[in-house]
């Protein structure tokens, strides 16, 4: 498990180094770093005590030339912010509260990640009045530490303690499968009919559903701010014939531009969040989860924009989620290769992270493209409508059946808590869009997650669902 991931933020001096070097345990000539060496480096491994944590970098400011001090400040604060679950903002109590404390205190309020306010170089009972001073910056209470000579940081530690186990929480529910999830629900609004027709299996001819192709394809394009919907957005409005211009539709919040990509049309809804965006606020633009959600519901496919340089971070993650929760098919857009620092670490880290926190969408494509130079976008486009398809996908009932004979046969259900083995009679495709099936079942309350697990992915494989959400509903049949 990825240790609790903590940044160190706060204006130059304060000892920012001094407490990074306290917590790797090592020391580390941060401060002297060449930029662009820094750059690269982003995490070190460190402990509290017994709490094992990763510290974001956030050095290297220094050097940067003053009058983009404060842009620089911004961007890596900004950065440090999203990769972390939780920030140190660092004071220097015995300078006391400056501007510069203030307007990063401000940053913080606006972050969603949640911060600890620390009040350094307090060694021997120093900096008092900075302390209490501090306690205005709206960060809740300071906790008194030096680093330098290693006081305080039992208070650290304490005060760390609720977020790593707060950590702990959020990866237990990571771990929880969506699909498996959902077959505890009652499907909802599933068909009545379906253990006929899932008995019946004789309707091998709704294979394919004929799309209207005159009927446009909704897309989305969702991500953090910065990471390059506008731009992608114009060069797909500019490259592919445009049919019609932003106009009102939909709902109040949102407009729609119909293009065309290989013949298909194609309708981007564009939501409130993507119009709002004002260049002034640009790096400060928060992420709107509701503007998000909003598209999401609004789309077939979702394009999740992500930065090459920071991909699949905390916050893609959740939208990532967010999309598969709301059973859109999605497809990964890593964006700004053209300026891509590693390329091989980028790609190894976006495999991991899909494998370790979306697993239960297997094979969710992603497609490395730049809007500013237009690479791969014809890809790009390629891939949402192949992913639309099989989004769209239906199995036949006398296909799905066959498959499950064979699969039962090759690995038949474990038995029951009474001894007897959980039967799996039948199944059908209850409906597309995503797929999502019933399967009827002896003790459907006795079925493990793990035996759903290999159902769904065994349908992935067999009916090439790669990439979508897949649903399983589990009903009771004698
Ligand atoms: P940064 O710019 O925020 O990374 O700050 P540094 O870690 O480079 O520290 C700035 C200065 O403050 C250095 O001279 C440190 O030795 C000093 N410093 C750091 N922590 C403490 C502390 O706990 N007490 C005192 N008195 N000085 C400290
Ligand atoms: P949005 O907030 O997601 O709409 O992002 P923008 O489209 O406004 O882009 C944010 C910044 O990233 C701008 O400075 C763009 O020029 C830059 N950008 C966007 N796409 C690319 C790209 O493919 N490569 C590079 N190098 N920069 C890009």
């Amino acid at each position: 498990m990825t240790p609790l991931t903590v940044a160190i933020i706060g204006r130059p001096n304060v000892g920012k180094s001094t407490l990074f070097n306290r917590l790797a345990g090592r020391r580390l000539a941060i401060v002297h770093d060449r930029p662009g060496v820094t750059r690269d480096r982003r995490f070190a491994d460190g402990r509290l005590g017994d709490m094992p944590l990763r510290i974001v970098d956030t050095a290297g400011l220094e050097e940067a030339p003053a009058d983009a001090l404060e842009t620089r400040m911004r961007l890596q604060t900004e950065r440090a912010l999203a990769e972390a679950d939780v920030a140190l903002m660092l004071i220097d109590a015995r300078v006391g509260v400056t501007p510069m404390d203030a307007h990063f205190a401000q940053v913080l309020r606006e972050s969603p990640t949640p911060v600890i306010l620390v009040a350094n170089k307090c060694e021997g009972g120093a900096g008092e009045a900075g302390l209490y001073e501090s306690f205005g910056l709206g960060l809740g209470d300071p906790v008194p530490l030096s680093a330098e000579h290693g006081e305080g940081l039992a208070m650290l530690y304490e005060a760390l303690l609720p977020h790593e186990a707060a950590l702990k929480e959020r990866r237990a529910a990571e771990g929880l499968d969506v699909d498996a999830a959902a077959r505890v629900g009652d499907g909802d609004a599933l068909p009545e009919d379906l253990e006929a027709r899932a008995a019946a299996g004789a309707d091998d001819d709704v294979e394919e559903e004929p799309e209207d192709p005159g009927k446009p394809l909704n897309l989305a394009i969702v991500g953090r701010p910065n990471t390059g919907k506008s731009t992608l957005v114009n060069r797909l409005l500019g490259e592919d014939r445009l049919l019609t211009g932003p106009e009102a539709g939909v709902t109040r919040d949102a407009i729609t531009v119909d293009w065309e990509h290989a013949g298909r049309r194609i309708r981007l809804v564009d939501t409130a969040g993507m119009r709002r965006k004002g260049r002034v606020t640009e790096s400060l633009e928060k992420l709107s989860v509701a503007d998000t959600l909003n598209a999401i519901r609004l789309a077939e496919v979702v394009v999740l924009m992500m930065d090459a340089d920071m991909v699949m971070d905390r916050q893609d993650l959740t939208i990532a989620r967010m999309v598969v929760e709301e059973g859109r098919a999605l497809v990964l857009a890593v964006n700004k290769w053209d300026a891509a620092a590693d390329r091989s670490a980028t790609l190894q880290r976006l495999r991991d992270r899909l494998q370790t926190s979306l697993a239960q969408v297997r094979g969710i494509p992603y497609v490395t493209i730049s809007g500013l130079t237009g690479r791969n976008l014809d890809r790009l486009m390629d891939t949402v409508l192949e992913t639309h398809a099989i989004w769209n996908r239906r199995i036949s009932t006398g296909r799905l059946n066959r498959w499950l004979l064979a699969a039962t046969e090759e690995h038949p259900p474990p038995m029951g808590k009474h001894g007897r083995r959980i039967r799996l009679r039948y199944m059908t495709q209850a409906k597309a869009r995503p797929p999502t099936f019933a399967a009827f079942c002896s003790r459907p309350e006795d079925l493990p997650d793990s035996y759903v697990r290999y159902l769904v992915n065994g349908m992935r494989d067999a009916f090439g669902f790669e990439g979508v959400p897949v649903r399983l509903y589990l009903r009771k049949s004698e």
